[in-house]
This record gives C-alpha cells, sequence and structure tokens, in this order.
C-alpha cells in the first residue's frame, strides 16, 4: 500500500531538502539568513541555486520565476527557462545565485501610485528566504519582494516582513521583562480560512458579469434561497467532491496542510481551511490556494468566484485571519497556560490587543476593506463595519475582575477565585472558545480570529496592520516595564498596566449581537467609528496617526502610504468603472433587447386579437412597455452621471462621489431589470438566472 500521504511537499524545497542536498556550512549559513543574523555571501548563493535547479529539473520543472505580488491583490510571475547554449552550441541548464536572489522583471505596468517615474521604472524581485521555494507546471517558483529602484516596496509582501520584524522585537522585550529571558524572537501564526462559491461554468461563460466583474449585477433571488440551512455542512455534491480531491492533492503537494472542507451556508458556498503556519508564508499559501481553487475549478467544469458578494441576498464570502504570536520555543502568547506566571503574560498581551484595536479601529476596518468586501460587511451573515472585540465571557469576567481591583463581578465564573493581583490569574481554562459569529474580532481559545476580510483578498495588508499595532501597544507596555528590578515589581507593575488599559479602551470589548441595529446605535454613543465605505476608510492610510505608526516602526515610509492611498483610490475608481460599463453593456446588448422581444410578441397578439385579447396579454404589454422604459431611464441617468465624474481629477474625490451617486444609480437600475426579470420569460430571456446558477451542480 502507498504511504498516506506520500506527496506531501514535494513540490516545495523544504528545509528537509535543502538539508538533504546542500553541504552542511552552505545548509548552516541559509539557516542564519532565514533567522536574520546574517546574509548570504555569492558563493553560499550559487551553492543553493546550484541544489535548487537539479531537483527542479529532477521534478521535471524547465523554468524559473520570481514570484511577485504587486499591489493588485494578486500575484506575478514571467518565467525564464533554465536552457542556454553551451560552448559548443549544445543546451546547458543554469541557474546562478545571482539569479535566484535578484530579478529585475521590469514589470512597469503595475501599480506604483507614482513611486516609479518613468526614467526609474525599474522594479527588482528580491528572493524571500523565509518562504520556501515551489514548482508549479514546470516552474519553478521563487516567492520574491518587489521594490522600485529606490528600494521602496511595489508589493505587500516587504512591509509584512517588516512588520514581523517589528512585532518579533517589541514581543520578545515584553516576554523577556516578564520572567522569560530564554525567548530570542517572536513570528505570528496564521490560519486563513477561505470561502467561495462554484457554479458550473456553463451558466458562468453565459453572464459577462460574473466573467468581467466576479458578481452578479443583477438576478432575483431564486424561489429558495438558504432559509432551510440545508446546504450547510450538508453532504458534499460529487462534482464538487472529485474537484475538492484535486484542489487538496495539488495544496498537499505544496506543503500546503488543506485540512477541513465543508459546505458553507449558501447554495453553492464551500470552505477550505488549511492548519495554521507562519504569517508570510500563510500569506503566500494563502494566494497559491486561491490561484489553485480558480485553475482546478476550470479543469472540472466549474467556475470558482472568490467575490466578497457574488450573489445578493444570499450570504457573501469572507476569509478569516487566525491570527496568533508564539515565540523561538514555541510558546502562544495568546494561550492562558495553566501557570500564573503565564497567565499574566497572556493578560499581558490580550490587553495589549485590546488597546491595539481600539486605537486604531479605522486602519483595522480599512485592511480588510475592498470595493468587493462593501457590499459583504454589514449585510448577510458577515461582520458589521464597526470594529470590536469579543472575547467570550470567561475572559471578559476576569479582565473586569482585575480592573474592579480583585472583586468580582457576583456571580461569575471568575467569583469562586481567589483574587489577589498575582495569584488572582491562576487559572483559566482551555475551552474559553465560546463563540459569536457575529463579532469582527473574537477571542477564540489561544488566537484572535479577524472575521472582516474579504474572501478575494490578500491577507498580506491585514497582517501588516494587526502586526504594527500590537508592536507599538507592546513597545509602549515594554516601555513601562523597563527600570524594575525585581520580579514580582514587574508583575504588579503588569496588572496595574493591564487595569488601566480596560479602563481606558474597554468600550471596545462587545459581546452581543454585532447584526442587530442596536448595536449601531450602542457603538455611536460609545464613540465607536463606523465608516460606511472602503473609499473613506482610505482616508486614514495617510492620518497623522498612521504615518507615526508606520513610519516609526520602519515598516512604511511616508511616501510609499500616499502611494498605496493612491493606488487603492485608482483601482476603486478602476473596478466601479468596469462595473458601470458591464452593466450598460449587458442592458443594451442583452436586456434592452430581450425586453423589447417579449414586448412585441404580446403586442402582436394584441393587434391580431384586438379587443377579445385576454386582459393577462393587455396587461403584460402595457406592464413590459413602462418597464423598457424604466430600464432604459435608469441606464441614462447612470451613463451620465458616471461621465460626469469621470471629469474630477482627485481620485479621493472621485471615489467618494462613485460610493454615494454611482451606487444609488447602479441599485436603480438593478431594481428596473430585475423586476423585468422576475415575469421574463424563458422564452426571450436566456441570460442564466440565480435559481440556474445556484441549484445545478
Ligand atoms: P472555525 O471555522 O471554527 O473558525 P476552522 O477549523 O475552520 O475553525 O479554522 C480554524 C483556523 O484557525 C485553522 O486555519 C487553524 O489552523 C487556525 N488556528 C488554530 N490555532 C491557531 C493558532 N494558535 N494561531 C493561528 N491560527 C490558528
Ligand atoms: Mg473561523
Amino acid at each position: 500500500m502507498e504511504r498516506p500521504f506520500e506527496d506531501f511537499g514535494c513540490m516545495v524545497f523544504d528545509e528537509r531538502e535543502m538539508g538533504d542536498r546542500l553541504p552542511r556550512p552552505v545548509y548552516d549559513s541559509w539557516k542564519k539568513t532565514v533567522a536574520n543574523e546574517g546574509t548570504l555571501d555569492r558563493p553560499t548563493a550559487d551553492a543553493i541555486a546550484h541544489a535548487m535547479k537539479r531537483w527542479a529539473m529532477e521534478k521535471g520543472a524547465t523554468h524559473f520565476t520570481h514570484w511577485f505580488q504587486p499591489m493588485t491583490g494578486g500575484t506575478a510571475e514571467k518565467h525564464d527557462s533554465f536552457i542556454e547554449p553551451g560552448a559548443n552550441g549544445e543546451p546547458i541548464a543554469r541557474f546562478s545565485g545571482k539569479m535566484l536572489i535578484k530579478g529585475e522583471p521590469d514589470a512597469s505596468s503595475f501599480p506604483s501610485g507614482g513611486l516609479r517615474a518613468t526614467f526609474e521604472a525599474r522594479g527588482y524581485t528580491y528572493w524571500d528566504v523565509t518562504s520556501p521555494v515551489f514548482i508549479r507546471d514546470r516552474v519553478l517558483c521563487i516567492p520574491t519582494v518587489f521594490v522600485s529602484y529606490n528600494g521602496e516596496a511595489l508589493d505587500r509582501k516587504e512591509p509584512l516582513i517588516k512588520s514581523i520584524a517589528a512585532l518579533s522585537q517589541a514581543a520578545t522585550r515584553v516576554v523577556n521583562l516578564l520572567g522569560d529571558k530564554d525567548v530570542r524572537s517572536c513570528n505570528i501564526s496564521v490560519g486563513l480560512e477561505q470561502e467561495y462559491f462554484l457554479i458550473d461554468r456553463g451558466y458562468f461563460n453565459k453572464r459577462l458579469d460574473l466573467k468581467l466583474c466576479g458578481r452578479t449585477l443583477f438576478g432575483c433571488a431564486a424561489p429558495k434561497r438558504q432559509e432551510l440551512d440545508d446546504h450547510y455542512f450538508g453532504s458534499i455534491p460529487a462534482r464538487v467532491s472529485a474537484f475538492m480531491k484535486e484542489v487538496n492533492e495539488e495544496l498537499w503537494k505544496l506543503g500546503i496542510y488543506a485540512k477541513t472542507e465543508h459546505n458553507e451556508v449558501a447554495p453553492c458556498q464551500f470552505e477550505l481551511a488549511p492548519v495554521f503556519s507562519s504569517g508570510n508564508v500563510a500569506v503566500d499559501q494563502n494566494q497559491l490556494t486561491m490561484d489553485i481553487l480558480r485553475k482546478t475549478a476550470e479543469k472540472h467544469g466549474l467556475a470558482c468566484l472568490l467575490h466578497e458578494k457574488p450573489f445578493e441576498g444570499i450570504n457573501g464570502s469572507g476569509k478569516h485571519d487566525n491570527y496568533s504570536i508564539v515565540t523561538d520555543n514555541g510558546q502562544n502568547l495568546f494561550s492562558p497556560g495553566e501557570k500564573p506566571s503565564e497567565n499574566i503574560r497572556f493578560l499581558v498581551f490580550v490587553c495589549a490587543f485590546i488597546k491595539a484595536v481600539d486605537t486604531y479601529p479605522v486602519l483595522l476596518r480599512l485592511s480588510a476593506s475592498s470595493t468587493g468586501n462593501d457590499h459583504r460587511l454589514g449585510a448577510n451573515e458577515a461582520p458589521p463595519a464597526i470594529i470590536s472585540i469579543y472575547l467570550g465571557s470567561y475572559i471578559e469576567d476576569v479582565l473586569y475582575s482585575l480592573y474592579r481591583g480583585h472583586e468580582s463581578q457576583p456571580g461569575s465564573t471568575a467569583a469562586k477565585q481567589d483574587f489577589s493581583p498575582v495569584s488572582t490569574l491562576s487559572y483559566i481554562p482551555h475551552d474559553n472558545t465560546d463563540r459569536n459569529r457575529t463579532s469582527p474580532l473574537a477571542f477564540t481559545g489561544n488566537k484572535f480570529e479577524f472575521r472582516m476580510l474579504g474572501a478575494s483578498m490578500s491577507a498580506s495588508f491585514p497582517n501588516t496592520v494587526l502586526n504594527a499595532i500590537m508592536a507599538e501597544s507592546l513597545n509602549e507596555i515594554g516601555d513601562q516595564l523597563e527600570g524594575l528590578k525585581y520580579l514580582q515589581d514587574v508583575r504588579e507593575k503588569a496588572v496595574d498596566i493591564c487595569r488601566n488599559i480596560i479602563h481606558d479602551h474597554k468600550r471596545v470589548l462587545f459581546s452581543g449581537d454585532g447584526y442587530s441595529s442596536e448595536w449601531v446605535k450602542e457603538a455611536e454613543r460609545r464613540g465607536l467609528p463606523n465608516v460606511p465605505s472602503f473609499i473613506e476608510a482610505v482616508d486614514e492610510l495617510t492620518s497623522e496617526e498612521s504615518v507615526n505608526l508606520f513610519t516609526s516602526l520602519n515598516i512604511y515610509s511616508e511616501k510609499e502610504l500616499y502611494a498605496n492611498r493612491t493606488i487603492l483610490e485608482e483601482r476603486y475608481s478602476h473596478i466601479m468603472g468596469i462595473e458601470v460599463r458591464t452593466m450598460m453593456e449587458l442592458v443594451r446588448k442583452e436586456i434592452l433587447p430581450a425586453m423589447s422581444a417579449e414586448y412585441g410578441f404580446y403586442s402582436s397578439i394584441l393587434q391580431s386579437a384586438g379587443k377579445k385579447a385576454p386582459a393577462f396579454i393587455t396587461g403584460r404589454a402595457a406592464e413590459i412597455g413602462k418597464m423598457i422604459d424604466a430600464v432604459s431611464e435608469s441606464l441614462q441617468e447612470l451613463g451620465s452621471v458616471w461621465a460626469e465624474i469621470q471629469t474630477i481629477s482627485d481620485s479621493f474625490r472621485a471615489g467618494k462621489e462613485i460610493y454615494y451617486r454611482i451606487n444609488p444609480l447602479m441599485k436603480k437600475l438593478r431594481a428596473d431589470i430585475d423586476a423585468y426579470e422576475d415575469i421574463a420569460s424563458r422564452e426571450y430571456y436566456k441570460i442564466p438566472l440565480y435559481e440556474d446558477m445556484l441549484f445545478n451542480l
């Protein structure tokens, strides 16, 4: 019998493979580089490149690429083959250390937000040694960062790596101050749950909106929606099962621990969750996962929709970012632990998190937002745009008891314990995983789960923000703990710090129903921001607080932040432009003609039947006639307002105009189309309906 999971990681040049294939000094030097304790010299790089090439060619690779993540949210690659003519004209395979470490893809058409003037448009890629090299489709893929001629980040990977370094430094310092001197560095563990829809490719191909925008721009709800919850955790359709099998096999070969798969709440919606890994790797692997989902679907005659809201009226898709901080000796700093000393450390880290979140709610909201996610946040089964934290009743009790100076709430579980500043925190049970699905940020046992992220987004920036705000929060705590001589004093001071944080930031804690309208009012009363749109949240990127945060931690320069802002604004306009034009195109070329044909059909009966025509025919002809007028008027209005907005040169102002003026017009046009679709005959209206797409797997 085959060994189970024999192929796991076979397409990854991982640590084990490197250990096997590299001479010891070369391997050691690589390890040091990964640990940020040295740089690769030329002969070492050459030796690694040589071993890598041999490995890749044994696996059938013919090309290599510097795989990078431009600020489009996706990934990019340009392939070069290993082949070169040898001295006697015969083909030889060449791959040097230089080719491994540095690339010049040029790639000047990617968005740079003005960071690349044309005379210095070149972009460079550099090997990211912390993320493993892998093979896909005969191409050796080298994860790289993408920077400009002047060294400014043109991607989202560079800042993420820098943010991990900043967090590591801050977290390590606090852990050391709290008494554990063995810890030398910290990293983040991230587990990204991915939701997606699958529909038959035949329907996908017949809908221009799905093909160009990833979501339906119109369409009536099907007679059946998700009210029966019969899809959720149901048996997986055979066709989907075959698809999932192939997805899992592909992921496993790439060393990705695809772990759980299940039907989600909405019809045709599914979820895939891998086992968590270190932050940078998890983000890379999620990019690969999204790509593999799309491509595998195609092979199975399916279309995988990663858009945040492909269908109105049923749940949208998110990406849950499970986040924890771990020490180099494997301790999870969000794990409550069982020893009092660990409890204090745990509470310090949880409090640091509370402070961080309450200080930068809009930045967090921005980090999880996108044009597509605007349709999801606050809609069906998605966290609202208001940032709050759900801790679970037990942890909340412990914190409040601590805050109230050791007297716990009557009747609470925490009340049963003895509370003096240090011994108090003697026990927190491991099973504190009670759930509140409506919270954007929930503590789930030993990690925080950030649930706002849109399904199609790269998880890079949200993690960069989490790292940055945590680093700042921990640095401030570190400053306060510094200089105390005895551990006992440090611990008492730590309890004090926690109390102050709870006092100052408890408004961000909320355990009620985040989907309710009462919460919106309550949040306003508490002074929590509720930024309605992605485009308005973009403003936060260049606020004084954000600039200070990112520049002081050396994650982004001010210039990079402004460039990023421009890129986000321009992307918003571009995506909305594609949606508007697609909608207009569909109305002109498919919908109005269908309406007219159907109108003609009833009119001709009327003509021949005269007064004897059934009332239904008379009524329908008149009804469709009015609908045609409504659709064409709405179309006209959308077109003219869109044209007007095109004259605005400031991309932020244009974005806001689009949000507040174009969105309602698109909604109106959609309502007009949907009214017709609701009564349209399939004879004339050929665009696949929701019931076709959602109930035919
Ligand atoms: P649920 O749907 O209940 O949230 P899942 O099992 O679908 O649970 O997903 C949980 C995700 O959290 C997985 O990706 C898992 O690997 C990840 N995870 C578990 N523990 C940690 C941790 N300590 N740090 C980061 N991620 C974690
Ligand atoms: Mg989850």
